[in-house]
């Protein structure tokens, strides 16, 4: 976090005193992300839908001609118009519930043991895609918050 406060003061930032081992290089990071947690062939199975997805969902700005797989260099052959990659196609937002179908979807799928979809895609990679796209619906307020919300839920 900035220590920089949005009226410009900066923040007073008190150092915790403490004694530390002098033989190795300092680093605190404790209350940091640690990225180095990361399963990487889970996320990078899900990069590999996000991919898929930016190719699938490419089109034209102006006119909304779909084109699949077409560089963002060139002109939309029917109207010239700017072409738009697929890849924060997502972002415009979806029915909660669709998300959360189409993730129970490829759960099921793969536990009925079919492991890819049509994509050649694995569907645990479709399935964590989902559930990414869902979180950042809930922490960005994408799309229609259309769950049905138990009464002992309800705001
Ligand atoms: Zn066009």
């Amino acid at each position: 976090m900035s220590a920089w406060e949005k009226d410009g003061s900066v923040e007073e930032k008190v150092i915790e005193k403490k004694k530390v081992d002098v033989k190795v290089a300092l680093k605190f990071d404790e209350e940091k992300t640690p990225w180095d947690l990361m399963p990487f062939e889970a996320i990078e199975g899900m990069l590999d839908v996000l991919a898929y997805g930016k190719n699938k969902y490419t089109r034209c700005s102006e006119c909304g001609l779909s084109l699949p797989g077409q560089s963002e260099n060139e002109p939309c052959p029917d109207c010239n118009g700017k072409i738009v990659s697929g890849a924060d196609n997502w972002r415009k937002g979806f029915s909660w519930r669709r998300l959360y179908a189409a993730a129970c979807r490829h759960l099921a799928a793969f536990m009925k043991g079919e492991e890819v979809d049509e994509s050649g895609n694995s569907h645990l990679s479709h399935a964590l895609c989902m559930i990414a796209f869902l979180s950042e619906h809930y922490t960005q307020g994408y799309g229609e918050d259309d769950r049905f919300i138990y009464k002992q839920y309800k705001k």
